[in-house]
């Protein structure tokens, strides 16, 4: 395959490392099963997953053919899990370039945390040992969108239901209103996106014994992150080692 091909000289900086890397060691386990990976070793799968994704050049051996299934008859170990926002445009699966068994996903509009949410990490990082969990916001995201109309226009919902997802997002974005992004509704939008995420972030982090224990004593990181519709890239601006 020539890069040149593929546009890769052309993409931004480390997508073509990252196809190099992955040309030359595309399964670094045993058949692809990315077991017992530490937070480090599968932010950095995810990355170069993303860039995959990004420069259009996915993995067209990944794990999801009837192999792997059978393979996974008998259990999982998904190596990150994404609590992320159940917009059509975000399937962590596919952003990330990922097969069957490689990722914990929980996907709920606006990507909000509520007791649900908080069990199902729990459960995936108590029986699986995953040990990097990602909250996954997006750029243009409707439930944050509804949110800003409703305190900026007062267009509620009339669903109980839906108001209890716009609820759980308000108290991260309503601070952003005291100040000059009141007057500039994309700027608004973009920082609301960032702050819900950041909101979910510190509430898995900080609630629930079980997960708060594991990031202390047994390596366990919760890290907040963006993808970008416009893009393709998933920026890990929340407490990833190095930055994003
Ligand atoms: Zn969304």
């Amino acid at each position: 395959m020539d890069p040149a091909r593929f546009g890769l000289i052309t993409h931004p900086g480390g997508a073509l490392a990252a196809w190099i890397h992955w040309r030359v060691n595309p399964c670094p386990r045993d058949h692809c099963m990315p077991t017992k990976l530490s937070a480090l070793e599968a932010l950095e799968r995810l990355r170069e997953g993303n860039l995959r994704f990004a420069n259009n050049l996915s993995n067209p051996d990944k794990p999801l053919s009837h192999q792997r299934r059978e393979e996974l008859m008998s259990g999982q170990e998904p190596f990150a899990i994404i609590l992320g926002c159940s917009d059509s445009r975000v399937p962590a699966e596919i952003i990330f370039d990922q097969g069957l068994g490689d990722l914990f996903v929980i996907r709920v509009a606006g990507n909000i945390v509520a007791p649900s949410q908080v069990g199902s990490v729990e459960f995936a990082v108590s029986r699986y040992h995953t040990r990097l969990v990602i909250v996954l916001g997006h750029s243009r995201c409707g439930a944050v969108t509804a949110t800003l109309e409703t305190l900026l226009d007062g267009e509620g919902t009339e669903s109980r239901n839906v108001a209890a997802i716009v609820n759980r997002v308000m108290p991260a974005v309503r601070g952003l209103l005291d100040t000059e992004l009141r007057h500039d509704r994309p700027a608004l939008l973009r920082a609301s996106v960032r702050a819900n995420v950041r909101a979910s972030v510190d509430h898995l982090r900080h609630g629930s014994a079980i997960i708060e224990s594991l990031i202390q004593d047994d390596g366990l990181v919760v890290i907040g992150a963006e993808y970008s519709l416009e893009s393709g890239m998933v920026d890990f601006f929340d407490g990833a080692p190095g930055g994003s």
